[in-house]
């Protein structure tokens, strides 16, 4: 119960990635708010975790709606606490060939993955500083590092999301407060159920360990680095990939 009186806001907390992170800093004892934009698909999740005893629940919140996000801030610090954790994990693909991808794709993506981490990065570190300490998790990815084909928004953010992790880390170190990013290789997720299996094919000869990773696998990164333990690491990129990239 490391996260005893922490709360945490994980963006995107419904499902994947986000349900693991949920369901592990929820079991470390935090009180978590799964937000995302299908309030039902976040509140099944929440009532999941509260019935293995956690103390989860579901908030509406785009991460591309500034004041939406305004909204629930400003919510949570009334009704409850300041953020201690935020874990930036909403994101999305609209993947297509550089030379094909439309602009509204390239927006989109842009919006949602590197805009929304910066609007709620911002917000939290505004609570964070006041109460002199937190963590923030930006889920990256390991195609913000390698590139990959059909991805040029989706590398683009991912990439732009490692900057972002560095530029804020350093800004608000002086606080007592860490921002880390975590760089997943290939986890099995809804998000990734759409490949076809011959990319799966060809990925998964790209991976040391022979496997696809678990959510819970970030999961339990991302609790690593919210925890006491981890007060000295900042700025840093954790890679959870199997050793797909070294
Ligand atoms: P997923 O599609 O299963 O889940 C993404 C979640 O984000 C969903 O709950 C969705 O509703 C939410 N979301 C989407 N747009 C949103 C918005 N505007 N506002 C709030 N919530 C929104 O994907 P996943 O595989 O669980 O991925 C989670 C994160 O991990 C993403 O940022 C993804 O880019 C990253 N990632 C995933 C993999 C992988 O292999 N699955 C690898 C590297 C990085």
């Amino acid at each position: 119960m490391e996260l005893k009186d922490k709360l945490a806001l994980v963006t995107g907390g419904g499902r994947g990635i986000g349900k693991a992170i949920s369901s592990e800093l929820a079991r470390q004892g935090a009180k978590v708010f799964l937000a995302g934009t299908r309030l039902e698909v976040a509140e099944d999740t929440a009532k999941i975790i509260r019935d293995q005893g956690g103390d989860a629940h579901a908030i509406r919140m785009d991460v591309s709606n500034s004041e939406e996000i305004q909204e629930v801030f400003q919510t949570l610090s009334k009704e409850h606490k300041a953020v201690d954790i935020l874990v930036n994990n909403a994101g999305i693909t609209r993947d297509g060939l550089m030379m094909r991808m439309k602009e509204e794709d390239w927006d989109e993506v842009i919006r949602v993955n590197l805009k929304g981490t910066f609007l709620c990065g911002q917000l939290a570190m505004k609570q964070m500083i006041k109460q002199k300490s937190g963590s923030i998790v930006n889920i990256s990815s390991v195609v913000g590092l390698s590139g990959n084909f059909g991805q040029a928004n989706y590398t683009a953010s991912k990439a732009g999301m490692i900057g972002l992790t560095k530029t804020m880390a350093r800004e608000v170190a002086a606080r007592g407060i860490t921002v880390n990013a975590i760089a997943p290789g290939f986890i099995e997720t809804e998000m990734t159920d759409k490949l076809d299996d011959q990319i799966k094919k060809d990925l998964l000869e790209k991976i040391p360990l022979t496997r696809f990773g678990t959510p819970e696998e970030v999961a339990y990164g991302v609790s690593f680095l919210v925890s006491e333990r981890a007060k000295y690491i900042t700025g840093q990129v954790i890679n959870i990939n199997g050793g797909m990239l070294m």
